[in-house]
């Protein structure tokens, strides 16, 4: 380890999009310095069911390392789930390994960048993570893509089809620690300095009237705070946590930062078939249908436990008003007989290309932690988002009918908003009235601060799982950046 002084570039956060920055900075000679407040865990995890993952200590919990400490609070409006995870590799530790692109369409309407200009840059992490469409099928994809055909929706190739059909998922085989933080390393100009979290952004005032960052005060594992010197700083703590540091350091503009929450309004529907599909072990969605316009949907392997806590989620059940028999919450009984069912059981995700909206987002509570003042996330979905979210369910309740499921059991879990994707809450764009960093990453109002994480999305990229976009830009940033350290 370096143990730098001053780095070329000091990184908040090492998650999924934080290690690419390093990666391609470290790749091109500099010296980078990551804050992370977790740590590197073992990596069998990738792709595992997430209960398993609930038993290992701490691991899904957004606080110190260990259970000794207590954990710090988000405050939460219209979100019933918001996981956030310290670790190396970030949200991907605990996430599945799929990596479609954005829809094209998602990308030529609402992003300051051509579709044509991003693919570079998917082809660059595609190749070091690697991403492959899988040569074989589960039972359960295999049935929701023969599904698919008996609704005549056109098989889609090649990465970048950009209408109705379905298409085999494309899948990393390396997790972002794996790919990215292990050849960082080997550079020797990587730190990554564990257990440390990033409270506040100094700044001072530059003869034209921007912002210079100067350093960072992080918390370190002891409780102290330390003041780390920064040239460049460049914030990957993804869409809550980012624009609560902008927002706590008095950095971003005002009524900017931290607005546009988008985060994919995902719902679950199931169905139960005349005979098993799951296998012991499986990964977790191999096929998916897009829908550009409206989003994507997809088989998912929940696990008992997974898919008992689905089934139970939403409001209490309402009364059918789709190809469904009934929606919201099971108990007693009905989930008994739904939990008995699950090997037979075809679940379908919904990943919905919902709308940024302003009121939505995140800003600083009065309520404070360790660290300052929490953030407050609201998430309150427009008429037009509900409106997708209903069509695409209806498209689902069709396609778990065509693969053959009991009309009489088909059921919508209408779930109540998580956080699993979060988006969309430093939007990039050229007006820095609407738009909090521009078209290389920099905060409009300063002249050495970058943003490269999920919270950068103008818009949901068409409902796609947003890993492999969010990755592509931290590179496509990391290089212009590099461009100015030279
Ligand atoms: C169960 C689940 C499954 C998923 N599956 C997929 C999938 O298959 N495909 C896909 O594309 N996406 C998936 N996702 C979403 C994906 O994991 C996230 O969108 C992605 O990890 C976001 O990347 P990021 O770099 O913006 O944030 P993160 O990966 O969350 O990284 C942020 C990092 O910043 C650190 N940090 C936060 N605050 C501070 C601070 N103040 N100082 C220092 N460090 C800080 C955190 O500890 C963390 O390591 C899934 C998510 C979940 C929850």
């Amino acid at each position: 380890m370096p143990g730098f002084r001053t780095p070329d570039a000091v990184v908040v956060g090492g998650g999924a999009t934080g290690l690419v920055v390093a990666h391609e900075l470290t790749a091109r000679g500099f010296g980078v310095l990551i804050l992370e407040p977790g740590i590197r865990h073992d990596q069998s995890i990738f792709g595992a069911d997430v209960p398993e993952l609930l038993h290992q200590d701490g691991l899904l919990r957004w606080g110190p390392i260990g259970l000794d400490q207590p954990s710090w609070p988000r405050e939460l409006e219209g979100i019933a789930f918001a996981p956030q995870v310290p670790a190396v590799g970030g949200l991907d530790v605990v996430g599945w390994n799929v990596r479609p692109r954005a829809t094209p369409r998602s990308v030529e309407h609402g992003w300051p960048l051509r579709y044509s200009e991003l693919v570079p840059w998917y082809e660059r992490i595609e190749e070091l993570t690697p991403v492959r469409v899988p040569e074989r099928l589960a039972p359960k994809d295999q049935r929701f893509i023969d599904a698919c055909v008996s609704l005549r929706l056109a098989h889609l190739e090649g990465a970048d089809a950009d209408r109705v059909g379905w298409k085999i998922q494309p899948l990393a085989a390396l997790s972002a620690a794996e790919s990215f933080a292990d050849r960082a390393s080997a550079t020797g100009m990587l730190e990554i300095r564990n257990q440390t979290f990033a409270v506040e952004l100094l700044h001072e005032a530059t003869a034209d009237g921007l912002r210079r960052v100067r350093g960072v005060v992080y918390r370190a594992a002891d409780g102290s705070l330390v003041e780390q010197d920064a040239d460049t700083i460049v914030l990957c703590a993804g869409a809550i946590e980012t624009p609560r540091l902008v927002l706590a350091s008095a950095l971003g503009a005002p009524g900017v930062a931290g607005r546009g929450l988008t985060c994919h309004l995902p719902d679950l529907i199931s169905g139960i078939l005349p005979e098993p599909i799951h296998l012991d072990a499986e990964p977790a969605s191999l096929a998916r249908c897009e829908f550009p316009g409206y989003g994507s949907i997809f088989p998912i392997r929940l696990d008992p436990l997974s898919f008992a806590i689905a089934s139970s989620l939403g409001d209490p059940a309402t009364t059918a008003s789709g190809p469904w028999n009934w929606s919201g919450w099971s108990t007693g009984s009905t989930l008994k007989r739904r939990i008995e069912a699950w090997p037979r059981t075809l679940t379908l995700g919904m990943s919905i290309d919902d709308r940024s909206r302003a009121g939505n987002g995140v800003r600083l509570s009065e309520t404070q932690d360790e660290h300052g003042a929490v953030p407050r996330v609201r998430y309150d979905p427009d008429d037009d988002s509900i409106r997708r979210r209903e069509w695409l369910a209806r498209r689902a309740g069709e396609i778990l009918l065509a693969a053959g499921a009991d009309p009489g059991s088909i059921h919508r879990a209408d779930a109540p908003t998580a956080l699993l994707h979060a988006m969309s809450t430093m939007r990039m764009g050229a007006d820095p009235d609407l738009f909090a960093v521009d078209l290389d990453g920099r905060l409009h109002r300063a002249t050495n601060a970058f943003v490269a994480d999920t919270s950068i999305f103008p818009n949901a990229i068409g409902g796609a799982d947003p890993i492999l976009t969010a990755q592509a830009m931290a590179a496509r940033i990391a290089a212009g950046l590099a461009r100015r350290l030279s």
